[in-house]
């Protein structure tokens, strides 16, 4: 009858329509396991890439017989900087994951934002004054937010640490910060080597370096600019990047003065 044809019809277009959301999620699932993938991929090949070159050192080491005190300095040496290496990824790694973890549950209080930046310049003073590099730092006004202090001071210690690694011997660092009355922002400058324009969009992704071999010289593990934008994106905040090859990038940082939860 009639009643039965209607029914057939709306149970057809219901298991359509399910079928459908359920062929979106799998859709979805598919991308965030494929992005998961590839990061535990990406972590094992940045954790045992030191861990080749130690093993290497290491036994080349044990296969001499009388080794020279220079050249078994020279061995500890490198040895001691793949550690050191080794060392700096998992710390990073932890940060990042302790990000992802936390992320519904920010240690927002009040903080002094002048305070906590001239605190991070002045612990990375010593590595900027080394390279002869000048680090200025310029407030427009006194900001009081409600972030949390050790992610935020995370996220900008990772952008002033790259400005004074990825710039020039004898450059500078302007870092500056000012409000309206709804944001706060920072900006950190420098006059370093910049980036170009097709690794833009994929700076802040994990692992991403614009140049391997010269990353690993400075020292990168890739992960500093991800965790920066996770702090910032959990602040309800907005980074971008502004950058001109050979002359310098800005990265800027916006953030609501008061947490919104
Ligand atoms: P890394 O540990 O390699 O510094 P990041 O995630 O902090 O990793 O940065 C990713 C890449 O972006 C860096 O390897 C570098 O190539 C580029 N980069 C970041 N900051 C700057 C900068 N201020 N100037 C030039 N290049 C930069």
């Amino acid at each position: 009858g009639y009643d039965d044809n209607y029914l057939h019809e709306n149970t057809y277009t219901e298991t359509r329509l399910i079928s459908e959301a359920f062929n979106k999620m799998l859709g979805r699932l598919k991308i965030l396991d494929d992005s998961r993938q590839e990061f535990v991929a990406n972590v094992s090949h940045e954790l045992k890439t030191p861990i080749t070159s130690m093993k290497v050192l290491a036994d080349s080491l044990l296969a001499q017989e009388n080794v020279p005190v220079e050249l078994y300095q020279e061995f500890m040496q490198d040895l001691s900087e793949e550690i050191e290496r080794e060392d700096k990824i998992i710390n990073d790694l932890l940060s990042l994951v302790k990000m992802d973890k936390t992320a519904a549950s920010l240690q927002v209080k009040q903080e002094n934002i002048n305070d906590l930046l001239e605190k991070i310049l002045k612990r990375l003073q010593p590595i900027a004054a080394a390279r002869n590099i000048e680090v200025v730092f310029e407030s427009f006004r006194p900001v009081n937010a409600e972030v949390d202090g050790v992610k935020l001071s995370l996220a900008i210690t990772n952008l002033v640490e790259n400005a004074v690694k990825y710039n020039i011997d004898g450059g500078w660092v302007h870092v500056s910060l000012n409000a309206d009355h709804k944001f706060f922002y920072i900006e950190v400058a420098d006059s370093g080597i910049g980036i170009p324009e097709e690794s833009k969009e994929h700076i802040f992704e994990r692992f991403y370096r614009v140049d391997k071999s010269h990353s690993r010289e400075i020292g990168g593990t890739g992960l500093g600019l991800a965790i920066a934008r996770n702090a910032v994106v959990m602040h309800r905040g907005a980074i971008k990047v502004y950058s001109q090859l050979g002359e310098g990038t800005t990265f800027t940082v916006r953030i609501p003065l008061n947490y919104i939860a």
